[in-house]
């Protein structure tokens, strides 16, 4: 049973394992140095200003990717790119401790930086709710599983990509030891670029639903069996990679933070304008997050608002409102306004 309180603790770890994640830890080290003693009040103007920095970031690395898109997108598509996060909005609590972005002008494209991760946060919520829910409610437990390949050179992508889907098929439906403990599953495709061998590596992370006696069962998988398995899908004899886990109840937050991360991360298509081609054309159009079985029918639940109360809940009072404005010139965030806010009743969830 999730109560309120245990729906604020995983926002709380939900939170701590997105401040962890940057796309660019040595372009954000300069925030974390220690300078031994910090002012009290110097530490919360530092909240929001560590917020927007890494907003500032990302921005830049938009205008970067925005750049590259220009031959790819529609002119309307690409000035919304352009506009993305220009305007934005904050709320803070009393102690200016807890900061959050409100609202944002933004552009929704795959290839956005801002957008992805405003996207990857909603996504670690809802799959978090949906499978504390299919634990829960069905009985089940989870296995999280990661299907790779070698690497392949840029123009092999598309096909490799295409490739690993058709495996994956055959795995779920054709492999009757796979097709009897799969309950439901949820895929993501990840595709990561290595600057120094100029390949391209897709991968699938997998969270799979099986019943709670699965592990103790004659059904039951080891890695070798798994790996011998998707070698043989994949027709491919070099495969020496594959990682299967189970998963911890406590682990629904950080599995959920796995499967909604970045299909792409900025600093690998943001590389240079080929790199970018190679990654949006073997991208184009396709599905990245596919939902099966269980998390099919939950995903539909969760959409119609029967989980609501798997849902973290934050229920901070956030006294002020900050806005800011992307100053193309300077190349960073003005503060525009700066007010509090008249006192709401009711909830505030996200
Ligand atoms: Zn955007």
């Amino acid at each position: 049973m999730i109560n309120d309180t245990a729906a604020t603790k995983k926002m709380q770890e939900i939170d701590s394992l997105k401040s962890n994640d940057t796309d660019h830890p040595e372009r954000t080290s300069q925030n974390t140095k220690s300078e031994g003693f910090v002012d009290k009040e110097k530490e919360k103007e530092n909240k929001l200003a560590k917020n927007l920095n890494k907003l500032r970031v990302k921005k830049l690395d938009s205008l970067k990717v925005t750049k590259y898109a220009k031959n790819h997108v529609s002119p309307n598509t690409h000035e919304r790119m352009c506009k993305c996060g220009n305007i934005v909005t904050f709320l803070l609590d009393e102690t200016k401790e807890k900061v959050k972005v409100e609202k944002a002008e933004v552009c929704t494209g795959r290839f956005c930086p801002i957008c992805q991760a405003t996207k990857a946060k909603k996504d670690v919520l809802k799959i978090s709710a949906v499978m504390d829910a299919i634990e829960e409610l069905e009985g089940k437990a989870f296995i999280f599983v990661t299907l790779t390949a070698p690497n392949v050179p840029g123009e092999d992508l598309a096909k490799e990509i295409n490739k690993y889907n058709k495996a994956f098929r055959y795995l779920m439906q054709d492999v009757p030891a796979v097709a009897k403990i799969n309950k439901g599953y949820l895929r993501k495709l990840e595709v990561t670029y290595n600057k120094d061998r100029d390949d391209y590596h897709p991968h699938f992370h997998v969270v799979m639903a099986v019943e709670s006696y699965y592990f103790k069962s004659r059904d039951y998988m080891r890695r070798e069996k798994w790996l011998e398995l998707w070698k043989s899908a994949m027709k491919d004899k070099r495969i020496t990679q594959v990682d299967v886990k189970k998963a911890y109840r406590s682990d629904s937050g950080t599995g959920a933070f796995e499967i909604s991360k970045y299909v792409a991360k900025s600093c690998d298509y943001g590389s240079s304008q080929n790199v970018f081609d190679v990654f949006y054309t073997a991208l184009k159009g396709r599905q990245m997050l596919v939902a099966n079985g269980l998390f099919k029918q939950y995903f539909k639940k969760h959409k119609e608002g029967a989980l609501a109360k798997y849902d973290a809940k934050d229920e901070t009072y956030y006294k002020y409102l900050a806005v800011y404005h992307w100053i193309f010139k300077k190349n960073h965030y003005e503060q525009v306004i700066f007010e509090e806010r008249e006192r709401e009743t009711g909830v505030h969830t996200e």
